[in-house]
């Protein structure tokens, strides 16, 4: 039996939603990592021409696309009660402006290219079996879609990602916002849209305009299980070590043959692995994951990632690869070691910690959907993580998609139009006067000195 959708308002959401996810998953917006230009690949720029008319035609003014790739467009504010004080709606010139932002492109760690989405109507909880390359969707290792029997589920065809990371989030976004346009009686501030570029490559927020977006806050559509608010992300750093060695023709190399190959193998070796790797740790424990091992016997380098929710943690992390590599170089004469270790994001929870209301926010429009809320901190990073950092406070609220950057990659129709719902639903909660004097309070000069996101931007050069 099908399920029942979340309310009223999600299951006419709904057929909008999916419509748009289907359009824009058939678009291949790939990013490429080692990017020259922004963005990094063509299409991306095409589903962001498609979107700026799309924002125009929902009632958005001055939807723009800018040089690097990225969308912007305003939907003005509306449904204010006349006077507006006491009960009901704030006053219109009191209500903050508020971001809602999602990324165009997908991840080049699967094939990107020929998306075609099928939609396996009202799930029977059995094995979904693609018609391409073998790939089966097996309940009975992947819980979350499990629970949902009942529900329209979308995949892609079995040799492609689908992309509902993030196009789930820009057709949520997308079908509020034409639906908002199509309500002006419907409450909401003055809510400012961006679609950006190249997040999966790490690349989403450094060319963001934070003073010309000119939102308090902002929230991404880019998490996964229903209900999911998360407030926290990872700690992240990059480290590479590049060993050089002695080489000698190996005929002649007795005693004097020194392998940069062999010391990085016997790097990686060394480093943990039954602790502190991707597939040994859960929840807030942090990880030491080499991803990349290229060497010849005169040059060989390893890339690593490093990840904590705690910068100590992190620190320690950072220790124990340098101190490992560091130890297996010395040991081997007329090698010799270059470190490069470089910090890639901060968990965004010390930034959202002094402006309470922003996740506060979000939790009630999430409750307002007649949802629980899930605050599960990110094992990764977001576009959130670097734009807090930078001044523009950014939780990330689910999209009901999973699997994300695989051929297995899948989207529940019923929980991509709950998160739509909460988008309506999130305009609203930006209306009342306890929300709006919440912000005033941490923004105003001489409030508690959090000060706008531009002050912010001010005193704390973006990448410091
Ligand atoms: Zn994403």
């Amino acid at each position: 039996m099908a399920a029942p959708f979340t309310s009223d308002l999600a299951a006419h959401l709904a057929p909008d939603v999916l419509a748009r996810l289907d359009r824009y998953a058939r678009m291949d917006t790939q990013s490429s990592r080692g990017r020259t230009r922004s963005p990094s690949t063509p299409g991306q720029l095409e589903l962001a021409r498609m979107l700026v008319a799309e924002l125009a035609g929902a009632g958005c003014v001055d939807a723009t696309l800018d040089d690097n790739g990225y969308v912007t467009a305003t939907l003005p504010a509306g449904g204010y009660a006349p006077g507006g004080d006491g009960p009901g709606p704030a006053r219109e010139d009191t209500i903050p402006v508020i971001g809602l932002i999602a990324h165009m492109d997908t991840s080049p760690d699967a094939p990107g290219a020929g998306v075609e989405p099928i939609v396996h109507a009202d799930y029977d909880g059995e094995v979904i079996k693609l018609p391409r390359g073998g790939t089966r969707l097996d309940p009975a290792s992947m819980p979350e879609l499990a629970a949902k029997r009942g529900h329209d589920i979308v995949t892609a065809s079995g040799d492609t990602l689908l992309g509902a990371d993030d196009k789930a989030g820009v057709a949520e976004i997308m079908a509020a916002v034409a639906h908002l346009g199509a309500h002006p009686e419907l409450p909401r501030p003055t809510l400012r849209i961006a679609f950006t570029p190249d997040e999966e490559i790490g690349e989403g927020a450094t060319l963001f305009d934070i003073p010309r977006f000119g939102a308090i806050c902002a929230y991404t559509l880019d998490g996964s299980e229903l209900g999911e608010l998360q407030d926290e992300t990872f700690s992240a750093l990059e480290a590479i070590a590049t060993i050089t060695g002695v080489d000698v023709h190996p005929g002649q190399a007795t005693g004097r043959l020194v392998s940069a190959l062999a010391l990085a193998a016997r790097i990686v070796a060394a480093l943990p692995s039954d602790r502190l790797t991707p597939d040994t740790t859960s929840g807030r424990e942090g990880f030491i994951h080499p991803y990349l091992l290229n060497g010849t016997a005169a040059r060989a380098e390893i890339h690593a990632i490093l990840r904590d929710f705690d910068e100590r943690l992190l620190d320690g992390h950072r220790a124990l690869f340098e101190s490992t590599a560091r130890s297996i170089v010395a040991a081997a004469p007329g090698a010799t070691l270059n470190l490069d270790v470089h910090r890639q994001y901060r968990n965004m929870r010390q930034y959202l910690e002094p402006v309470p209301f922003v996740a506060q926010a979000a939790r009630e429009a999430i409750r307002a959907e007649g949802l629980e809320v899930r605050n599960v901190p990110i094992r990764g990073g977001t576009d959130g993580s670097r734009l807090s950092e930078m001044g523009l406070p950014t939780p990330n609220i689910f999209t009901g998609g999973h699997e994300f950057h695989s051929v297995r990659e899948w989207a529940s129709v019923h929980d991509m139009a709950a998160a739509a719902a909460t988008i309506v639903r999130l305009a609203e909660v930006w209306t009342r006067p306890e929300t709006v004097a919440a912000a005033a309070a941490a923004t105003a000069p001489g409030g508690d000195g959090t000060g706008t996101p531009a002050d912010r931007v001010a005193r704390e050069p973006a990448g410091a």
